[in-house]
């Protein structure tokens, strides 16, 4: 019995894999596991930038681009979580690993301003 579908190829691993949407070529498409891999990936580069030592426009520069890339892997075909399931899991990461309370409390307050806007 065939499986509806489309058949597409990993961006990242090259496996066969079967979307329930027509993908988008503009977008990767990725299997379950390099999608954990990639998002994760790209969380720990955004999460390294903000601790840095950063003024008001860095930290600013920073949480545009960790919202743009959750919007982004929100958006991919086949997603496989939810956008607000990626955005608790990012505020846990900032709130471990950015020791400085006042820093946090900025980039979570830009970070919902940010997201407001895209959505
Ligand atoms: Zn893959």
């Amino acid at each position: 019995m065939k499986r509806e579908g489309y058949d597409c190829i990993c961006s990242r691993c090259g496996k066969n894999i079967k979307l329930l949407f027509r993908p988008n070529r503009d977008l990767p498409i990725y299997c379950k596991r390099c999608y954990i891999l990639s998002l994760t990936e790209t969380i720990n580069n955004s999460v390294k930038i903000l601790k840095q030592d950063l003024d008001d426009r860095g930290i600013e520069q920073g949480v545009q681009l960790l919202v743009f890339n959750i919007k982004r892997f929100g958006s991919l075909p086949g997603q496989f979580s939810t956008i607000n399931e990626v955005k608790k899991g990012v505020f846990k990461r900032i709130k471990e690993e950015i020791k400085d309370k006042n820093k946090v409390e900025k980039i979570l307050i830009l970070f919902e301003r940010l997201f407001e806007r895209l959505y």
